[in-house]
């Protein structure tokens, strides 16, 4: 259930500074000397520790144990990604990897552009992040929800879709990757009827580029790294990938 789920009021309430320190806009100390300064911080003040260098970029949503995270990281180093899932346990093993990651790395800074935090992104991602503020959102292996009168838990929703296009900028792309055929014609259809979407380039498909031509780096990692698509590479079973490329000007009907 969400009771016990917190969420920013809006993206500039989030403590982004914490999650990535090493791109905080201002250091620790800074920032405790601010505190000491005066006991009732204020609102705006606590905003401006919080921010950081810059936004988040990538988001993996449903983000599971992070395999796509900790493959993406060395992949885009000036890049920050955010993964989200919604179980507790699951994000804190995220979270305690990262750290662990970071500890192993820091003599080259490694995985400070990663982080994971716990949310129900059905229902809150416009609070985590600004308008076109990001490149690429990932949704892997989603669950499928196979009944019919279960179809309105999908995270792929017209609805929903609304949403992605919200925080995606521009020519940014929505990577999808499922080994359930109903669930990658599902998604296919209301992306392709939304507005603000366009698909992106059929060699995506199933069966072409098995050798990695023509694939682009995110295809080929969301393919091999994440822990579904490993489980469905080791069952010999098929993956369905399709990317969705956010329009400049919708032309709604
Ligand atoms: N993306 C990972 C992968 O490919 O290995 C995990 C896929 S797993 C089948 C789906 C994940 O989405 C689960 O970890 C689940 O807890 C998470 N999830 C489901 N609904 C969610 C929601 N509303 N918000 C955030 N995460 C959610």
């Amino acid at each position: 259930s969400d009771h016990s789920l917190t969420y920013p009021r809006s993206p500039a309430d989030m403590d982004w500074a914490s999650r990535y320190p090493a791109y905080a806009k201002h250091p620790k100390q800074e920032m405790e000397d601010a505190q000491n300064e005066s006991h009732d911080a204020d609102l705006e003040k606590q905003r401006k520790f919080n921010a950081l260098a810059k936004n988040v970029e990538i988001a993996d949503i449903g983000c599971g144990f992070g395999g796509l995270l900790f493959a993406l990281a060395p992949k885009f180093p000036d890049t920050l990604i955010l993964g989200m899932e919604i179980r507790t346990s699951v994000t804190e093993y995220v979270q305690e990897k990262v750290r662990a990651l970071r500890v192993q790395n820091a003599s080259t800074n490694g995985y400070q552009n990663i982080s994971c935090i716990r949310a129900n992104t059905m229902k809150f991602l416009p609070n985590f992040f600004q308008k076109a503020q990001l490149a690429k959102i990932f949704l892997c292996f989603p669950d499928p929800h196979f009944k019919q009168r279960k179809h309105k838990a999908r995270i792929v929703s017209f609805t929903l879709n609304s949403e992605y296009a919200y925080v995606l900028r521009p020519g940014g792309v929505v990577y999808t990757i499922t080994d359930v055929q109903d669930l990658h014609e599902w998604m296919k259809e209301h992306f392709e009827k939304h507005p603000s979407f366009e698909r992106v380039e059929k060699v995506f498909e199933e069966g072409v580029g098995e050798h990695g031509e023509g694939m682009d780096e995110c295809v080929r990692t969301m393919r091999s790294e994440t822990e579904e698509g490993k489980k469905v590479e080791r069952n010999k079973g098929l993956k369905f990938v399709a990317c969705f490329r956010r329009v400049e000007d919708p032309v709604w009907p």
